[in-house]
Parts: structure tokens; sequence; C-alpha cells
């Protein structure tokens, strides 16, 4: 922490009753049964706060705290929000009303983006208790008050800045995260500015954790057992330590023993590179993935949203991405009902994304942020043609997700089982991100089986075991 953060920090601290015990180092009463205390977590937006949500439910474990499924009776709530959309906003208020319905001195602790740009409305939400903006976001858990000590107060703590540190990173302990793939962040905040986005304001400027950090907690993931890493970010692409990029990264993180798959999560077009896609092609852990937004397939859009890349571009993108890497997986993000997107505007996206090869998308609607630079354009577009158009690409994207797990009938692919079973069947990942459903009683969690598929619907493909178990690999056969 830079040392004007730590002054101001320090200071905040000494003043609120909950920080006494971080600098006193008097020690809560944690770890003593008779005042053993529940935890829940709820967490909101994308996979960057999945992981932090990982680490803070660690975190709480370390400390004493029994971890909680949402929704059942808990002492303590923590919400790691998100404020992307105005939905998210509304849920975060829904998940702290529902809480205290069934725990009503349940202890609530929100952080995350919300609590760093709505910190306003958030403390007219009644019930709330502390209030961590994303600079302390990682530690909360030190900011609680001890677990004997949680109570309801009648105005919430704060620990805010408005401000975000722009240094790279490290993490003081790592995440155990308790599914079969792990998150694994790797960089924060992101420069870009669209127009739509608080995340910069949320997230700040854009900086990377420290690789041998990385490595550190890929090392201590795989001894644990983790066989696939996802790397996190919200400007990915963007990573660079001490002058390691992306891939250098994941060259490093290939030699970590016991991993068998990394995979990237969302990145931005623009930091997509040749180098990156010939990488994915000859590695032999490296997934064949890629979640690209495009947010829109009409450039007045592209322009107006302040997305720096037009459609030619992006097109061109995805086909040097699918020639250069055998049996490629493409997901990727729409926006719709931006200010002046027209009906001939979302034709044009309609259009493009039937063609480009997807096998999913993820839709949303706009809305309005305060503070961003759309929020002040003309031409809003009513909220029923919006819902209209997400249905309509909606639909698409389920039948692409059909079409993409259709064409692996007869085939066999890696696939590695997750703890979800759904009706009987065991649910896992391919290494280009195929959802497959095998029978449970057949399928182990956490191993890489061979699976011949057999059938295809719009959520998954269908396959029985060829083999019980195969060496792990992150390549999808190609026919
Ligand atoms: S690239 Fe655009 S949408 Fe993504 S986080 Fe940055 S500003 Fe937001």
């Amino acid at each position: 922490m830079l040392p004007r953060y730590w002054r101001a920090f320090n200071k905040w601290i000494r003043r609120a009753s909950v920080g006494s015990a971080l600098l006193t180092g008097r020690r809560p009463h944690y770890n003593d049964p008779s005042s053993m205390k529940r935890a829940s977590l709820h967490t909101l937006g994308c996979r960057v706060n999945q992981a932090e949500t990982a680490l803070l439910e660690s975190r709480l474990r370390r400390n004493g705290y029994e971890v909680v499924e949402f929704g059942k009776p808990t002492d303590l709530l923590v919400v790691n929000t998100c404020s992307v959309t105005e939905e998210a906003e509304r849920t975060c208020r829904y998940v702290i009303r529902r809480t205290l319905r069934h725990s009503p001195e349940a202890y609530i602790a929100v952080t995350g983006c919300y609590a760093q740009t709505g910190l306003h409305e958030l403390r007219t939400i009644p019930g709330v208790d502390l209030i961590v903006g994303n600079q302390f976001k990682s530690d909360l858990p030190s900011l609680l008050p001890s677990a004997g000590q949680l109570r309801k107060r009648s105005r919430a703590d704060l620990f805010h800045s408005p401000t975000i540190d722009r240094e790279d990173f490290s993490h003081a302990d790592y995440a155990d995260p308790g599914s079969t793939r792990a998150l694994v962040k790797i960089q924060d905040g992101c420069n870009v500015m669209c127009s739509f986005c608080l995340i910069p304001f949320a997230r700040g400027r854009e900086r990377s954790r420290v690789l041998e950090d990385v490595l550190k907690e890929a090392e201590f993931l795989a001894a644990k057992g983790y066989r696939e890493l996802v790397l996190t970010g919200v400007n990915l692409g963007q990573y660079h330590h001490d002058g390691r990029d992306l891939s250098a990264l994941i060259n490093c993180l290939e030699q970590v023993p016991g991993l068998s798959r990394i995979r990237i999560s969302s990145i931005e077009p623009t930091t997509v590179t040749d180098e990156l896609l010939s990488y994915m092609a000859s590695s032999t852990k490296l997934c064949p993935y890629l979640h690209i937004p495009l947010q829109s397939g009409d450039d007045g859009i592209l322009s107006a949203m302040h997305r720096p890349y037009r459609v030619k571009d992006y097109v061109s993108l995805i086909d040097r991405a699918c020639a250069a890497v055998p049996g490629l997986g493409v997901g990727t993000d729409l926006m719709v009902g931006f200010p002046g997107e027209s009906d001939e505007a979302f034709s044009k996206t309609l259009r493009l994304v039937e063609t480009l090869p997807f096998s999913y998308f993820h839709v949303f609607p706009y809305s309005p942020r305060p503070g961003t630079a759309a929020q002040k354009l003309k031409d809003q577009v009513p909220v029923s043609v919006a819902r209209n158009r997400a249905k309509q690409l909606s639909e698409l994207s389920n039948r692409k997700r059909m079409a993409f797990a259709e064409q692996f009938i007869g085939r066999t692919l890696p696939v590695l089982f997750e703890n979800t079973v759904v009706e009987g069947f065991r649910i896992g990942i391919t290494p280009n991100y195929l959802r497959v459903a095998a029978p449970a009683y057949s399928a182990e969690v956490n191993q890489e089986h061979t699976v011949r598929i057999c059938g295809a619907s719009d959520r998954w493909a269908v396959g029985m075991i060829a083999q019980p178990q195969t060496r792990a690999s992150g390549k999808v056969p190609v026919a």
C-alpha cells in the first residue's frame, strides 16, 4: 500500500471502532468454539469478483468462521458487489433484504464496485454495517469487528478511498476455491474508458500482479489438486509485469507441475496478439478458447461506445484466431439498447453474430450508469425494445450453442468433471469450453475422462465415458 493511503487508512481505522483490533494487535476470540460464527458470502458480477470472493472466504475460514451457503441463517454476510448494470445494484439490495429476513441480526459488510461508486446510495440501504471500497477490499476480513462483537450498527462504518493504487500488486495469501477450476486474478483496472462502463472508476487504472506471486499461487493450487487455472483480470490482455506479458506468464505457468489446463477468461479484442494465438496453437496446456467481447456489430455504435476497434478488425481477428488454433471455442459479450441503436444497427449485429463462429454469447441490455459518458447521450432506446433485442440474441445464442455441441457428436473429447450434478448427469468442460453431461455414476469429480459425445442440446453435449481416466491435456483432438 502506498504511504499516502497508509496514512489515510491509519487515520480512519484509529477513529473507527472496527479497526482497533487491527491496530492494537488484540486477538479476537476466533477459533473459540463458543464464539464460532457463521459467515455467508455472495458475489455479483464478473470472474474477477468471484476470484476475490474466494480469497475473502478463505481468510474468513482461517479467522475461525464457519462459511455457510448463501441463503442459510448467518451471523455475517459479505456482499461483493458489481455496478456494471442497474440490475446488479438492485440485486445487491435484494441480497441484503433477503438475508435480514432470515437473519435480522446478521452483520452486513458490502464491498466491490458498487461500494466504490455508489457509496451515497449504499449508505441509505437499511441494515448495512460496513462499507469497504475496492482499495481496501482485500483487507475486509481484518476490518470486521471480532467475531464476538458482530453487532448491528446504527450507521455503516466506512473504509473508502476515491482513488485506487496504480502499483502492480501481490496477494498476502491464496484462496482455496473449492471447485475444480481455480480462478486466479492476474490483473486489475482498465484504461480504455468505454462510454458505458463504470469499471475504470470502480477499479482504477490498469495494473498487473507480480509474476512470481501468480506462480506461487499456481503452485499452491496445483499442490491442492486443482487441474485447471482460469486467469482473470479486468483487461487481462494488458498483463505486463517486469517486461513479461500474458504469453510469457502462461509460459511460466506451464512449467508448474500438476497443472493440466490454463484458461484465459474474457479478453479484449485489441489485446489478442498473433503471438498469443500461435502460442495457443502450439501449447499443450493453454486451452483453445477465447471469450472476446464484441458488444455491437455496428461501427457507429462501437464508436459511440468508445470501443477501440471496428467491425472489420474484429472479424479479421476471429478469422485469424480460428485459422491459427484448431478446434478453437469462441464466445462473446453483446450489449443491446445502447443509445442510438436503431433497428438497422441492431440488424447488423444480429447478421454479424449469426455468421461468426461463436459457440455462445452473453447478452446485456444497456443500462445508463451515473457518471459515464453514455448517460448523457440522446436517443435512449426504450426498455421494451432493448428487452426484445436481448431475447432475439439469446435465442440465437442457444441455437449456436447447440450447433457447436452437435459438431462433436461421434467424436471423443477430454472432459474435466466438476462438482455439479444435474438430473443424474455430472457436468464437465472440454478445453474449448463445451459443457458436457455424462452419467454421474461414471464420471469422477476433478478427473479428466475421455468422453464419446452422443447427443447435443442448447445447454450441453451429452456423452458416455469412453475410458475411465486419461492423462490430462489442454487440447481438443481435431477430427
Ligand atoms: S474495456 Fe471497456 S468495458 Fe471493459 S472494463 Fe475497460 S472500460 Fe469497461
